[in-house]
């Protein structure tokens, strides 16, 4: 049995249809055409649009919800989530249980999930999102490269799938990044240029990282400042023209930008905006990654920093910063650009064949993600 639905507006992951069309899916979901024939089941106003894409998530720090303190900039957030991580495990299993409940409900279809253990497995096999595991790799000192990555192979071994990828450029020995390099030949994620302590401890090996390292005993005598910016060190780690997604980009500039695509990478640019509010008061450059035509995504970051895991907040924030963004480029970011981000080609877009969700938009002003826009899960 097919399903027939008409809205005044269609987006298909990339574009507004012609008005009058209607979008046919059989009964599971799958998108059988897009047509100009009159008679429709399912009449509604608003915009009709596929399901949406979180890029980048920990699912399983659910459990730090309300517990860290808003603008403590990012070394005293690391400090205060290594603290607060380790919490009784019905506690973290009940977290993760609803953060994946609220993330279908909010229309999400796929999400790129940060894991550091194997505490999401169980939910994961049981819950209807497409999901891309990457299991976060972290090491300073080049000795225990081999036993790091030996450690969280042990974890990827409890998914069904996963990759290597790095936790950040200050966290991760030049070491650890050629296994990782060697490892994951598919798709790297990486938490970049997140505070401006980042550049200055990999360009000149100084700032508020080595006061983090010094209270954590960890010895950096083996570390070389490289004298680049932090994307510029570690981009070059990569040498199998892998896809890469960095995540947070705060203090990316134009420069980084430029040197990223000049070089063989597929780059997706994560905005990951209301956890750069809560963390550092910060706002991500979008503007530069529009001038310098890059492929945006959006992420929700962690509950620790988020006070829920909506990808509708997400852009709802990102209209009230950066309000002459075009719709059809916001939703774009939420949608084709995240499936293409985390390579999930039957999602992202109204295409025949594919089965990505239908999502219903309402309460738009101005054409703006407003305070009482809301979104629906048809399929
Ligand atoms: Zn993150």
């Amino acid at each position: 049995m097919y399903r027939k639905f008409t809205a005044p507006l269609i987006f298909n992951g990339k574009d507004f249809l012609e008005p009058g069309l209607s979008l046919v899916t059989d009964e599971t979901g799958t998108i059988i055409d897009i047509t100009a024939e009159e008679v429709s089941d399912e009449r509604y106003e608003g915009i009709l649009m596929p399901g949406m894409v979180n890029c980048h998530c920990h699912t399983e720090l659910s459990h730090l919800k309300d517990r860290i303190p808003k603008h403590t900039g990012l070394v005293g957030f690391v400090q205060q989530v290594m603290q607060q991580r380790f919490q009784p495990q019905e506690v973290k299993e009940a977290a993760i249980n609803s953060a994946i409940h609220e993330m279908q409900q909010q229309g999400i279809v796929a999400v790129g999930d940060i894991c550091n253990t194997s505490d999401t497995v169980s939910h994961k096999k049981k819950s209807s999102i497409a999901w891309r595991n990457f299991i976060e790799v972290t090491g300073m000192v080049e000795s225990t490269a081999a036993q790091r990555m030996a450690e969280a192979e042990a974890v990827a071994g409890a998914f069904s799938e996963a990759d290597m990828v790095p936790h950040a450029p200050y966290s991760v020995s030049p070491a650890l990044f050629h296994l990782i390099n060697e490892k994951n030949r598919r798709l790297i994620s990486i938490h970049n240029q997140e505070t401006p302590g980042e550049d200055e401890f990999l360009m000149k090996g100084q700032g508020d990282f080595l006061k983090l390292y010094e209270q954590l005993g960890i010895s950096l005598y083996a570390f070389n400042a490289s004298g680049k910016t932090s994307l510029q060190t570690w981009l070059p780690y990569f040498t199998h023209e892998q896809p890469v997604i960095a995540v947070h980009n705060t203090c990316t500039h134009d420069e980084d930008l430029q040197f990223a695509s000049a070089s063989a990478h597929a780059m997706f640019y994560c905005v990951c905006i209301n956890a750069n509010l809560y963390i550092e008061q910060k706002l991500p450059p979008i503007d530069a990654f529009i001038r310098n035509r890059c492929t945006v995504v959006l992420g929700t970051d962690s509950l620790a920093s988020n006070s829920q895991l909506s990808i509708l907040e997400e852009m709802r924030t990102v209209h009230r910063y950066f309000p002459h963004i075009p719709l059809a480029s916001l939703l774009q970011w939420a949608t084709l650009n995240g499936a293409l981000a985390l390579d999930l080609n039957h999602l992202g877009s109204f295409e025949t064949g594919k089965k990505p969700g239908v999502l219903l938009l309402r309460g738009l002003e101005n054409e703006k993600i407003a305070a009482r826009t809301s979104v629906e899960r048809l399929i």
